[in-house]
């Protein structure tokens, strides 16, 4: 039959409060007791240990509460101070959780002069000579891959790519935009369409056309504008084929001079 908790450490209230008192340097900032916490269920082998708990009157420490944890060891009629620490309880103002500096950035928080390291483990990112190949991390192929030309350390990973292309696709020039549902014909099928290098080419390129809404950003190759090159017009009289001409889509307006 296990030894109960004896109570002398449950009794040792003034113990505690003194032990609070001389860490606190102030007697008055320890308030009342709150409580007395067995640690764990007594050990027979080890002995037993319990905690005070006091209520702080420490300035800006409002809900906050001393803790001194007790300790007597087995057939020990001592009673030892093994911790005091203040602590905050269910009340206690608390700073909001710490957010590392990658994660609070937003798009558009860069400023001329700023630099933005990505982390090693940034997720977007990868090592361009695994890209096709899954082998693990080898300074030898790093070596190679450097002396071969293949230039960048690190490429855009799988997930990186498919969060631009998401971006871009729920963007201004992707195929949900207004400007893509009216138009006479996708990017895709357009003479300014500059599509992208690598595995998002048939997804994303650039519009190189200057009188485009779109010139000179990302577009999506479902994208597409009253600019395609592809547009034709509908001459209703060759004398006014300016003032009355119309994209064979009847809901497009035109340039006229
Ligand atoms: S001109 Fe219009 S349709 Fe052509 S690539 Fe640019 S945005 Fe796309």
């Amino acid at each position: 039959m296990p030894e109960t908790p004896s109570s002398p450490l449950a009794a040792a209230v003034d113990l505690a409060r003194a032990a609070a008192e001389e860490t606190a340097g102030d007697p008055g900032v320890v308030g009342e007791h709150l409580s007395a916490t067995p640690e764990e269920a007594f050990d027979p082998l080890l002995g037993e240990a319990l905690t005070h708990s006091f209520a702080s009157t420490l300035p800006g420490y409002v809900g906050w509460y001393w803790a001194v944890t007790l300790a007597r060891a087995v057939d020990e009629e001592s009673i030892t101070v093994d911790e005091v620490v203040l602590l905050p309880g269910e009340q206690a103002l608390l700073a909001p959780a710490w957010v590392p500096w990658h994660e609070r950035l937003r798009p558009g928080d860069l400023s001329v002069g700023d630099v933005l390291p990505s982390t090693e483990d940034d997720p977007r990112l990868v090592p361009s000579y695994t890209v096709d190949d899954d082998s693990a991390e080898d300074p030898e192929a790093r070596a190679v891959a450097s002396e071969l030309g293949l230039g960048r350390e690190r490429v855009m990973s799988r997930e990186g790519r498919a969060g631009a292309l998401a971006r871009w696709t729920g963007g201004d020039f992707g195929p949900r935009s207004s400007m893509a549902r009216h138009a006479p014909g996708p990017c895709g099928t357009c003479g300014f369409f500059l599509p992208l290098a690598g595995s998002l080419r048939s997804a994303a390129g650039a519009c190189g056309n200057a009188y485009a809404p779109a010139a000179d950003h990302v577009v999506t190759v479902d994208y597409g504008c009253g600019a395609h090159s592809q547009a034709t017009l509908v001459a209703q009289d060759t004398t006014e084929v300016v003032t009355s001409a119309r994209y064979d889509t009847s809901e497009y307006d035109v340039l006229t001079d």
